[in-house]
């Protein structure tokens, strides 16, 4: 099998490189798994160099791949890597969408008359789409976390307490369980504030007969989990009632249409068609989903925009919801492994309408 380095060299000649210079982070660690904050990969068909600098030159020592020839420089790794460049005339990959104009013109002055640096968009993201067999485990190991947290929260009990008090005990929680960070700041939104699709928690204490959105997720391994659940405290009433089994209706749409060769943009109208004839067109502006990886949003989009089609071993959510604003919100998201004839749903959490105390 070849390693995730050997296959970037696969793609530089599509990409009019002779070597890719990798500073993205989440890249560098997906081709490298170096896990710290200043580290560069130097990639081509004769090189593989990792350069970082002393504050973590005996974690590269552990964490990088023995394919690579790693180097300890001063702390500006840009202003350096001209030094392990081959010989000869070089097309040069940056990646243009996290570089720095400022990192770039530093490479620039470095660099050899006889090195050209070239844009390149999106070549490690690619590879990244597809997961495979280890990394969809550990998105599933993220994703249990997630959901036992949010169970034992609920079996506690959230009436009377603040939404921020509820984010603070989830994430709390999740660390407890072995993750290392929670994927991205928690959404706990109650009543008018479920509206808003990306509430931040607030000193608002949670009252019988809301609505209360939860949008979390964990970080374990190095990867995200992503989820939605929207339960009711008490009885919420025939209009909140109505909206969550809408919502519901539509999110299984979604999971149906989800599946390698899926039109992502096609599978979005699906679902919003059913939510905009239920007559909450302007109740619902996101997308229905995204990739999840290494970051919380990665590539495939669902949405209106999207000109992606799906592929199978990729990890997507699906995620409608309605917002009446000054009222509630709802919404129910899923993460999913797309497969050749559908999905394999890794969330755990039911999904009919919980009530809870
Ligand atoms: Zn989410
Ligand atoms: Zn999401």
């Amino acid at each position: 099998m070849s390693t995730r380095a050997e296959r970037l060299i696969g793609k530089l000649d599509g990409a009019g490189v002779d070597l890719m210079m990798v500073t993205n982070l989440v890249n560098v660690r997906y081709l490298t798994g170096y896990t710290g904050t200043n580290g560069l990969a130097l990639i081509g068909p004769n090189t593989r160099v990792f350069l970082t600098d002393f504050r973590y030159t005996e974690q590269a020592d552990e964490e990088v791949v023995p394919e690579f020839d790693r180097v300890t420089v001063a702390q500006n790794l840009v202003t350096e890597v001209f030094e392990y460049l081959p010989q000869g005339t070089l097309n040069v990959g940056y990646e243009s969408e996290s570089t720095t104009v400022d990192a770039l013109e530093r490479t620039r002055e470095a660099f050899p008359e006889r090195a050209e640096l070239v844009a390149v968009k999106g070549l490690v993201e690619n590879m990244r789409l597809v997961k495979d067999e280890h990394e969809i485990e550990l998105i599933a190991a993220a994703s249990r976390i997630a959901d036992d947290a949010l169970e034992a929260l609920l079996e506690g009990g959230i009436e009377g307490r603040t939404e921020r008090e509820l984010a603070l005990m989830l994430e709390h929680d999740m660390r407890l369980r072995g993750a290392s960070a929670p994927s991205f700041a928690s959404i706990v939104a109650a009543g008018p504030h479920g509206a808003l699709p990306h509430a931040t928690p607030g000193d608002v204490r949670i009252e019988r007969g809301q609505l209360v959105v939860f949008d979390w997720g964990a970080l374990s391994g190095g990867y995200c989990s992503d989820c939605t659940r929207t339960v009711a405290v008490g009885e919420p009433g025939s209009e909140a009632r109505e909206v969550y089994e809408l919502v519901l209706g539509a999110q299984q749409v979604g999971l149906d249409e989800v599946r390698a060769g899926g039109n992502a943009k096609a599978i979005d109208k699906a679902v919003r068609d059913i939510i905009y004839g239920a007559g909450h067109e302007g109740h619902y502006g996101h997308g229905l989903g995204h990739g999840v990886g290494l970051e919380i949003h990665e590539a495939p989009t669902l949405s209106v925009r999207s000109d992606d089609t799906l592929q199978a071993g990729t990890v997507v959510t699906v995620e409608p919801g309605v917002y009446i604003p000054g009222k509630l919100g709802v919404r129910i998201e899923d993460l999913v492994v797309v497969t050749d004839d559908g999905v394999r749903i890794l969330t755990s959490i039911p999904k009919a309408l919980r009530i809870v105390d």
